[in-house]
C-alpha cells in the first residue's frame, strides 16, 4: 500500500510584499509538495511582487493600489508569467474568502488589513494572524466571527505564538479551567529603552526603526520604539486568550530570547524561547499541530545573560494609553490604533517629533472615547473620525 500523502495547504499570503511576507515565502519554499500559493498580495512593491510571482507562481496576485495593480501586469506580460493581476480592497476581500484556499496569512498593516481579514473569518479559514491591528480595532466582532464560522486561529505575533504554545493544546478560552494566573508579555525594549525622556522626544525616524533585534517594516519598527507595539499586543492578548486585563503582564527582556511566558496557579511559569527570526512562529503556524523546519539557526544560550526589568511608562506613555484604552472599552481601542497610525505617518515623514505619537492619541482618546462600537460600522467609524481628528491636531504641530 502507498502513504496516505496529505493534501497540500493552499494559501492565500496577505501582504506578501512585507517583512511578514517575505519570512513566510521563506518558510514555504523548504517544503515543496506541502504549500500551494493560491494569491499573494501587496500595495505598492511591484518588482518585488513579480519576483515572488516568478518563484511561487500563485494563480492571483493583488496589488491595492491601482497603478501598482497596472505595473504588475505590464511586467507579467512582459515575462509571460500567467498570473491574474486584480486590484483594489475588494480583491483582497476575494483572495482572503476564496473557495480553493484553506489558509490565510494575514500580514497587511495597519487597520487596512481588517476588512479581509474579518471576511477569512466570517469564511471559515485557517488564520495565520500578523495584522495585530484587526484585532485591537474589532476584537470582539473578529472572535465572535472566528467562533461562529469555526474557522481556526493562530497567533504569528512572537509573544503571542508564544503563549500558544505555552498554553494546554485543548485551551478553548478559559484561562481559569486551565489553572492560569497570569500571561507574560516580553517586550525587547526598543531602540530606546536607555535613552532620557527628553533624548526620545527628539528622536529622529532614521533612529525610531533601527530595532536591536528584529527586521520588521517601519511602523511596527516605531511602535516597538514607542512601545506602544506592547501596547497593541496587550489588547491583542486579550481578545486571542480571553484575558482579563489585570492578567496580562509586560516584562521588558532586551535580548528578546524568552518570547514571552504563561504564570500557572501551582507556580510553573512555561515560557518559549528562540531565536529572534519571524520564520519560528510563522513556521508553526504553518505546520500546525506539526513541527516543520524554518530556516532558523539553534538557539546558543551558553555564555548569554538574560535580563528583565519593568517598563518604563512614564518615558514611554503608549503602552499605558493602551492599557488606559482597553479598560475604557467600545471604540476607544480602534481610537487610540488610528491616531497611532496617523502619528507614526507624520513621524516617519519627518513632519512631527517622536513626542506627539503619544500626544496624540491621548487628545485623540480624550475627544472620542466613550462612543458605541458594536458594529463593524461603529468601529470603522470611530477609526475615521480619530484619523480626521489626529490629521487635523499634527497639522498645528511642527517637526
Ligand atoms: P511591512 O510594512 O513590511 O509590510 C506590510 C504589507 O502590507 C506589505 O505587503 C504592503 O505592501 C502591504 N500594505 C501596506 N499598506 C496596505 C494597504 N493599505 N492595503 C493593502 N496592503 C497594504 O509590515 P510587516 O510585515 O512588518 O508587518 C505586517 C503586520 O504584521 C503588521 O500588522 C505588524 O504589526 C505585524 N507583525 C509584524 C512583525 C514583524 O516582525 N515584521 C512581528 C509581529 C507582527 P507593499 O509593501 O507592496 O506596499
Ligand atoms: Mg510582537
Amino acid at each position: 500500500m502507498s502513504p496516505v500523502r496529505t493534501p497540500p495547504r493552499v494559501l492565500t499570503i496577505l501582504g506578501a510584499t512585507g517583512t511578514i511576507g517575505v519570512n513566510t515565502l521563506d518558510v514555504v519554499a523548504r517544503h515543496p509538495g506541502r504549500f500551494e500559493v493560491f494569491a499573494l498580495t501587496g500595495a505598492t512593491q511591484v518588482e518585488r511582487m513579480v519576483e515572488q510571482c516568478r518563484v511561487h507562481r500563485p494563480r492571483i496576485a493583488v496589488m491595492s493600489e491601482p497603478a501598482a495593480a497596472a505595473a504588475l501586469h505590464q511586467r507579467l506580460l512582459a515575462e509571460k508569467l500567467p498570473v491574474e493581476v486584480r486590484s483594489g480592497a475588494d480583491a483582497l476581500t476575494e483572495v482572503a474568502t476564496a473557495p480553493e484556499i484553506d489558509t490565510v496569512m494575514a500580514a497587511i498593516v495597519g487597520a487596512a488589513g481588517l476588512p479581509a481579514t474579518l471576511a477569512a473569518a466570517h469564511a471559515g479559514k485557517r488564520i495565520l494572524l500578523a495584522n495585530k491591528e484587526t484585532l485591537v480595532v474589532s476584537g470582539q466582532l473578529f472572535m465572535d466571527a472566528i467562533a461562529a464560522s469555526g474557522a481556526e486561529l493562530l497567533p504569528i505575533d512572537s509573544e503571542h505564538n508564544a503563549i500558544f504554545q505555552s498554553l494546554p493544546r485543548d485551551f478553548r478560552g478559559d484561562l481559569q479551567q486551565a489553572g492560569v494566573n497570569a500571561l507574560w508579555l516580553t517586550a525587547s525594549g526598543g531602540p530606546f529603552r536607555t535613552l532620557s525622556a527628553e533624548a526620545i522626544a527628539s528622536a529622529t525616524p532614521a533612529q525610531a526603526i533601527a530595532h536591536p533585534n528584529w527586521v520588521m517594516g517601519k511602523k511596527i519598527s516605531v511602535d516597538s520604539a514607542s512601545l506602544m507595539n506592547k501596547g497593541l499586543e496587550v489588547i491583542e492578548a486579550r481578545w486571542l486568550f480571553n484575558a482579563q486585563p489585570g492578567q496580562i503582564r509586560v516584562l521588558v527582556h532586551p535580548q528578546s530570547i524568552v518570547h514571552s511566558m504563561v504564570e500557572y496557579i501551582d507556580g510553573s511559569v512555561l515560557a518559549q524561547l528562540g531565536t529572534p527570526d519571524m520564520r519560528t512562529p510563522i513556521a508553526y503556524a504553518l505546520g500546525f499541530p506539526e513541527r516543520i523546519a524554518a530556516g532558523v539557526s539553534a538557539l546558543e544560550l551558553m555564555g548569554r545573560q538574560l535580563s528583565f526589568e519593568a517598563p518604563d511608562t512614564a518615558r514611554f506613555p503608549c503602552l499605558q494609553l493602551a492599557f488606559d484604552a482597553l479598560a475604557a472599552g467600545g471604540n476607544a481601542a480602534a481610537v487610540l490604533n488610528a491616531a497611532n497610525e496617523v502619528a507614526v505617518e507624520r513621524f516617519l515623514a519627518g513632519a512631527v517629533p517622536f513626542s506627539q505619537i503619544a500626544a496624540s492619541i491621548a487628545h485623540a482618546l480624550e475627544a472620542l472615547a466613550g462612543g458605541a462600537a458594536t458594529t463593524l460600522d461603529d468601529l470603522l467609524e470611530a477609526d475615521r473620525q480619530a484619523r480626521r481628528v489626529t490629521t487635523t491636531y499634527l497639522e498645528t504641530v511642527r517637526a
